[in-house]
């Protein structure tokens, strides 16, 4: 079968010649001869030219991802074989690290293959698949871990609609079943995480370097709240940084038991600790009406959330969380505030984070600033992969 060639129009030539990976819509001249997901593509210029290789997967972002710029490369068996060996080596760090065992294995375009991530706990693999494009190379890339062998079970997430929304289904693929929770280790600490029961497992690996800065450095004898808490990871980091206390606030109803259960595997009485469910923005409210006041602060919105009473975009309303959050943090206090807002840059979130301290009249020091670890490889040419940021301000008196 002949491949598909999509014509990229004048003005995006040089981006692709420059190795960008993601094949976008506004870029292509002929994007409706696109018809059957996971379809190999090539890109050509309107002369007809080769640029690169490519695959159809539509997602929220594009519609899918080139993989390769060597006309005379096969997209086949052993491809994957090759992108996923170099991602696993590249990990040789993680999986000789005897105080973690969970880490990303395979980060999608930085590791060479759009629309795919895969990551490890414990000798169970997770693959994440963002589009029926990507979800096509599953038998293909299931070989290749059978080959390197060595794993329990392998689980998968299918996120496929162009929203990149989770679709909930039984996520086993292969191995024995594991029993869940799983207790991972991360820096020496644990969490309890859960493979086949939805969209999300209980941690985000993304955020290990920041969850290690906060035991190690900023959370000795400190009063802690930890909002967007979720599981509850930040809060177990402080208090086994010897927090003086930790309140950790989340909305959702499960976030409770949750917390409870990532305190209780590490040990700590989590009866010694606040775990409020709660609107992040109402509990503001109490706090300032209580007159309570935190000397470590952490801010992790998710990107977009809409509430029964308002919705929240970080891209919009980030310097308005700062401005909340500065009222209720001590002086000399510390705001650990994150986004995972892949719309927006570094410069742009400090701007944000700018605005909140100027219009509370309060000036500020940045102490650290954190992005994606190095298991969540950033591929040369499309920086906008590195989604995290992630700013320590002390907030001065
Ligand atoms: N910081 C967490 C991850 C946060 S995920 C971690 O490190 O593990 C985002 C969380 O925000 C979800 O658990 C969601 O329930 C919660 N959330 C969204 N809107 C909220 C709101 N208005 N108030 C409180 N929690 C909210």
């Amino acid at each position: 079968m002949k491949p598909i060639e999509l014509k990229v129009k004048n003005s995006y030539t040089k981006q692709y010649h420059q190795r960008f990976p993601l094949i976008s819509k506004e870029a292509v001249i002929n994007p409706d001869d696109l018809q059957e997901e996971g379809a190999i593509v090539h890109l050509v210029e309107p002369n007809g030219n080769f640029i690169a290789k490519g695959y159809y997967g539509n997602q929220n972002k594009g519609l899918g991802w080139v993989l390769t710029y060597k006309q005379g490369e096969k997209i086949d068996f052993v491809f994957f074989k090759n992108k996923i060996t170099a991602a696993i080596d590249r990990r040789k760090p993680f999986f000789n690290d005897e105080n973690t065992n969970t880490f990303r294995v395979f980060n999608g375009e930085g590791d060479g293959i759009g629309g795919m991530t895969m990551d490890y706990f414990d000798g169970y693999y997770l693959i994440q698949w963002y589009s029926e494009g990507a979800y096509s190379f599953k038998d293909k890339v299931i070989r290749v871990l059978d080959e390197i062998g060595d794993y329990k079970a392998i689980y998968e997430k299918k996120r496929f609609d162009t929203k990149g929304k989770y679709i909930d289904d039984d996520d086993f693929v292969k191995g024995e079943r594991g029993e869940f929770p799983i207790i991972v280790k991360e820096n020496g600490m644990n969490y309890a995480v859960y493979l086949n029961d939805g969209a999300m497992v209980g941690i985000f690996l993304d955020q290990r370097n920041v969850r290690k800065a906060i035991r190690d450095k900023y959370a000795k004898g400190k009063h802690v709240l930890n909002t967007f808490s979720y599981t509850g990871a930040f809060s177990v980091a402080a208090a086994l940084g010897g927090a003086e206390k930790t309140t950790s606030v989340d909305l959702a109803k499960r976030s409770k038991s949750k917390t409870i259960e990532q305190f209780s595997v590490n040990g700590i009485d989590f009866e010694a600790q606040d775990i409020i469910v709660m609107d992040v923005f109402d509990y503001f409210r109490y706090a300032n009406r209580k007159k309570l006041k935190f000397d470590l602060v952490i801010l992790d919105p998710p990107s977009f959330a809409r509430s029964k009473k308002r919705t929240f975009s970080t891209a919009k309303d980030y310097p308005s969380l700062i401005k909340d959050t500065i009222d209720i943090t001590e002086k000399d206090g510390i705001i650990v505030a994150s986004t995972n807002n892949a719309s927006f840059g570094m410069k742009k979130f400090k701007g944000f984070i700018d605005k909140g301290f100027r219009e509370s009249n309060t000036k500020y020091k940045i102490l650290e600033e954190f992005s994606l670890p190095d298991d969540f490889h950033v591929d040369r040419g499309y920086p906008q992969g590195n989604y995290l940021k992630v700013v320590i301000v002390k907030k001065m008196s």
